[in-house]
Parts: structure tokens; C-alpha cells; sequence
């Protein structure tokens, strides 16, 4: 599978953190070490902090992401947000489905798909999360569990735009643990995906989507993590929120 045919993408999931100043200041530290960066750096932030995030990203490279979105364009869905929304305000990505949202928001592969048909329709990139539970690898059933979550997520979305998505592998059991899949793990989970969209689109779409890893990398992992031949950036929660160690990892994900 041919790496340097996708692009390396490392985005930062500030989850429930950060006020409107204390993001404005975090950009400004990330400012002058994203600049002239050779991968694609996203900041995926608060719903409160995206038009300042979009403001404070003017003329650098870096993208502005949210961390949800609602499937319909517009109605009677209190506190929620949607794609068109998103894209008026600036934001050009979008994460679905992370584990935190399938955990405690009661997110279903269905939503997943309903959402991410939704972030496409409105323009956005969805990045679809997917990733095993601790007792599902234990049984040994990730393969099955993250090709479902695959193909549900994917139901009904055709080879243009699935071409354009970004798919994050996330086991759960790494996320904010500090306990972080090994590289093969990683790898192998990643390679599982991409055969899965090529079972599903063909080998030109598989070869030209970017998979994620995302699940406590840090900046003493990111490396190894980045060289994986499928591993093509990464999803990044805790260590997003320290302007040097994202540092760290968006320049291995230029090496890489
Ligand atoms: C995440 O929230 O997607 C994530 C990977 O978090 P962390 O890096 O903190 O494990």
C-alpha cells in the first residue's frame, strides 16, 4: 500500500477544554510550529471556540474542526448543531463517533452513519472514529468488531465520497489511559480497515484514504506510530493541549 499517496493528517481533539482566551493563546503557541509543516494540522475544538479558532488560523495552515454534528440541516433538535452551521462558521472537518460520544451520548453505528452522510452533504470531512472495548480484543474479536462499525458507518455513502473521509482507529482502551496500542497492534489494525474500504470501494479509494491512529499517542510514541505503512497521522486528545508536544508529533507526521 502506497503511504506517500495519502495525506498525513494529525488532528487535535481538545474535547470539553479550553475557553474562547485559553484556545486563542494555545493557537498562538501552535502558530510558529505548524508553520511550513509538511502535514495537514486540525484543531478540532469546542463548539464556543470555533469562530475564534477559525479567526485566530487566518493565514496559517492549520484547519478548524468540531467534535460533532447533528444529521438534520436544521429544525427541532434543541442544543444540537449542524453541518451547515459548521461549514458557515469556518470549520472544515468534523470527528463522528468517537468512542466518548458512543459511550455516554448513546451513539449507535447508525448515528454514525447518519452523521457522517450529513457532515459530506454539508461539505464537511467527516473523521469517522472506530475502535475495539478492552473485553472485545480480550475475546479477540476486534476484526469483527471494527469491520461492522466499518461497514455501518459507510452504509449508503458511495466511492466519491467515502474517498473523501478520514477514518481515526481508536481502541478504546487507549484513549486518555496512557496505555497505548504497539505499533503492530496499531498497524494491523489500520491494514484491517483498509481492506475493508477496499472490499468495499475498490483499491484506489482504500489507497487514498488517510487512517488515523488515535489512543495516548504522545510525543515519545508518535514516531513509531507515524512510520506504519497504514498508519497515516494520528488523533490526538490529551497531548493536544500542549502546544510542544503536539509539536513534537506534527513534525514526526512530516517525517513519517
Ligand atoms: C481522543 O480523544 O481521540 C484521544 C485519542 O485521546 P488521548 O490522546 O488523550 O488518548
Amino acid at each position: 500500500m502506497k503511504k506517500e499517496l495519502r495525506k498525513a493528517i494529525i488532528a487535535g481533539n481538545w474535547k470539553m477544554n479550553k475557553t474562547r482566551p485559553e484556545a486563542q493563546q494555545l493557537i498562538n503557541e501552535l502558530k510558529p510550529i505548524a508553520n511550513g509543516i509538511g502535514c495537514e494540522v486540525v484543531i478540532c475544538v469546542p463548539f464556543t471556540s470555533l469562530a475564534a479558532a477559525v479567526e485566530a488560523v487566518k493565514d496559517t495552515g492549520i484547519k478548524v474542526g468540531a467534535q460533532n454534528v447533528h444529521f438534520e440541516a436544521n429544525g427541532a433538535y434543541t442544543g444540537e448543531i449542524s453541518a451547515v452551521m459548521l461549514k458557515e462558521i469556518g470549520a472544515e472537518y468534523v470527528i463522528i463517533g468517537h468512542s466518548e460520544r458512543r459511550q455516554y451520548f448513546g451513539e449507535t453505528d447508525e448515528t454514525v452513519n447518519k452523521r457522517t452522510k450529513a457532515a459530506l452533504a454539508g461539505g464537511l470531512i467527516p473523521i469517522v472514529c472506530v475502535g475495539e472495548l478492552l473485553w472485545e480484543r480480550e475475546a479477540n474479536i476486534t476484526e469483527e468488531v471494527v469491520s461492522r462499525q466499518i461497514k455501518l458507518a459507510f452504509a449508503g455513502i458511495g466511492a466519491a465520497d467515502a474517498a473523501k473521509t478520514v477514518i481515526a482507529y481508536e481502541p478504546v482502551w487507549a484513549i486518555g489511559t496512557g496505555v497505548t496500542a504497539t505499533n503492530e497492534q496499531a498497524q494491523e489494525a489500520c491494514k484491517l480497515i483498509r481492506g475493508r474500504l477496499e472490499a468495499l470501494y475498490g483499491k484506489s479509494v482504500a489507497d487514498s484514504v488517510t487512517i488515523q491512529y488515535g489512543g495516548s499517542m504522545n510525543a515519545q510514541n508518535a514516531a513509531e506510530l507515524l512510520a506504519k505503512e497504514d498508519v497515516d497521522g494520528g488523533l490526538i486528545g490529551g497531548a493536544s493541549l500542549k502546544a510542544a508536544d503536539f509539536g513534537v508529533i506534527i513534525k514526526a507526521a512530516t517525517v513519517g
